[in-house]
């Protein structure tokens, strides 16, 4: 991989903001740094928007609004579609933008492309089948009609640490249903919304209807979005917290709104597990994106019987990996987001040692020769972690993999529900009556059964409890950005 392969590729993304189908800087001339998080240097300067350009943004996806809803789902269907070829012509331009800037190994940040894209081929063949009824009424009287109409302009805010896969879940079925739409990536990782901005561009959307801006100021250029009585609309994919802020500031305009929230995965192992199919789930649901995922295992809670067994072949597996720049041949462990989340993953597992977990590799931040201010973690492993640790109740959001040994299936259970997030559980059983045992009893959006990874276009992606609202994916998608409308006729 050559410095000025990626010097020409960073140099062709755009650095403006895109507002009404224009390329413009911040109405102030400000820009931001973004940065490598394997080195700590800035990679590019983009603009760096204010209020009045979330403004000029919001009015370009108003105005856009009628013409786009009412073009036919053919056609919105046939834009989509242009868009997922264009990826599939770009995607290796798309896979190391994702790694300069987020810092996920190459060949990780390829299966996102290929994931991400599948929204967009997904809702190109949802547009054409959103559907109503027709029908008499019980007393005869009447005929009724029940119909879906697109929401109305929407605003999108997505996370650093899947930069495609995150926009294009929102974005497709938003243009699959006949909204237009406002998007706001993260600070750390804006230039992959930016580059697929363009892709929109070159098939053909029309003006307008999809918006970015890029801001360090989000709270201050995103509250006069979401108070606008234009906007109908919002979908945040983020922290708790943070979700939670916006939430309120939604309920302003009754927006209608979908939350992705944070998650604290548990990860169950039972006696009667196939231990080959559970380490190779732990190390796919632990250890992709660094351990920056939402759907992360957090927690896993493994029958003591063979606790000790998962726990070295775990270890064994962490020790081969090879840590550095994703861009390298063979890396699996990249850096982390920035240096507050280095620091997050020390104080975690300094906590669970000092109340007495016990460390079997790991639990060092990394240094890589020749990389500058990286800001690496190590893979770590760390078992027989106590009730009441941190570790426990916290999204790691790092390359840690805690151990909970546990008795009986009910314990299990109990530890497993013992937390205010509900996304994604993870089950490793043979027993098919266990199994559907879990699903009943497992408070979670989401449930990887002898899998470690369960995401797919095609299914609703969304979680219970606090970690959030709504469906992305999957039929349910689409409805997320549909509204109803009931009409009673007189009978002919
Ligand atoms: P974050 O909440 O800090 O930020 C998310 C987005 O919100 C970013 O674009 C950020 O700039 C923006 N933001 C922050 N404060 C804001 C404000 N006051 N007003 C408007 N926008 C604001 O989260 P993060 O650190 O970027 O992402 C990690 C979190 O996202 C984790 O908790 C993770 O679990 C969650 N996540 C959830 C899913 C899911 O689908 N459930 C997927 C990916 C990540």
């Amino acid at each position: 991989m050559t410095a000025d392969r990626e010097a020409e590729l960073l140099a062709s993304v755009p650095d403006g903001l895109f507002i009404g189908g224009e390329w413009r800087p911040a109405a102030s001339g400000n820009s931001l740094r973004v940065f490598d998080p394997s080195t700590g240097r800035v990679v590019k300067k983009i603009a760096d928007a204010g209020p009045e350009d979330g403004k000029a943004a919001m009015d370009a996806a108003a105005d856009a609004f009628p013409a786009w809803a009412a073009t036919p789902a053919r056609q919105r269907a046939e834009i989509l579609r242009r868009a997922f070829d264009l990826l599939q012509e770009r995607k290796e331009d798309f896979a190391l933008l994702m790694t300069i800037e987020m810092g996920k190994p190459l060949a990780e940040a390829r299966g996102e492309v290929a994931y991400g894209g599948e929204f967009l081929r997904w809702f190109s063949e949802e547009t054409a089948r959103i559907q109503g009824r027709y029908g008499a009424n019980p007393e005869g009287t009447g005929r009724m009609i029940v119909s879906q109409h697109p929401v109305g302009p929407c605003f999108l805010i997505t996370p650093w640490n899947f930069p495609l896969a995150m926009a294009t879940r929102k974005i497709a079925p938003a243009l699959a249903a006949g909204c237009t739409v406002v998007i706001k990536p993260a600070e750390l990782t804006p230039l992959t919304t930016l580059f697929f901005a363009k892709l929109l561009e070159d098939a053909g959307l029309p003006k307008g209807v999809v918006n970015v801006f890029t801001t360090s100021t989000s709270g201050a250029v995103s509250e006069p979005i979401i108070r606008d009585p234009r906007l109908r609309k919002l979908s945040f994919t983020g922290s708790t917290p943070v979700g939670q802020k916006l939430l309120e500031q939604a309920s302003h305009g009754v927006l209608r709104t979908s939350m992705e929230l944070g998650g604290n995965a548990p990860f169950v192992v039972f006696d009667d597990a196939d231990l080959d199919k559970a380490v190779d789930g732990a190390m796919l649901a632990k250890f992709r994106n660094i351990g920056q995922a939402c759907t992360a295992a957090n927690r896993f809670i493994v029958h003591r019987s063979v606790a000790d067994e998962f726990a070295s072949r775990v270890t064994e597996r962490v020790k081969a990996f090879t840590m550095g720049r994703g861009t390298e041949e063979g890396v699996v462990i990249g850096p982390l987001i920035d240096d507050r989340a280095v620091v997050k993953a020390e104080e975690l597992v300094t906590d669970a040692v000092t109340r007495g977990a016990t460390l079997l590799a790991g639990g060092q931040r990394g240094v890589i020769d020749g990389l500058g201010d990286g800001t690496f973690y190590e893979a770590t492993v760390l078992t027989d972690v106590q009730a009441g640790s941190n570790i426990l109740r916290e999204e790691i959001f790092g390359p840690v993999l805690a151990i909970v040994p546990f008795d009986t299936e009910d314990e299990a259970v109990a530890i497993a529900n013992d937390t205010e997030y509900g996304l994604v559980s993870y089950v490793f059983t043979e027993s098919l009556s266990r199994g559907q045992r879990m699903i009943d009893k497992l408070e979670t959006g989401m449930m990887g059964l002898n899998v470690g990874v369960v995401s797919n276009a095609a299914a609703p992606f969304g979680g219970w409890k606090m970690s959030g609202l709504g469906r992305e994916g999957g039929a349910e998608g689409i409805h997320e950005y549909l509204q109803t409308k009931y009409t009673l006729t007189a009978s002919p």
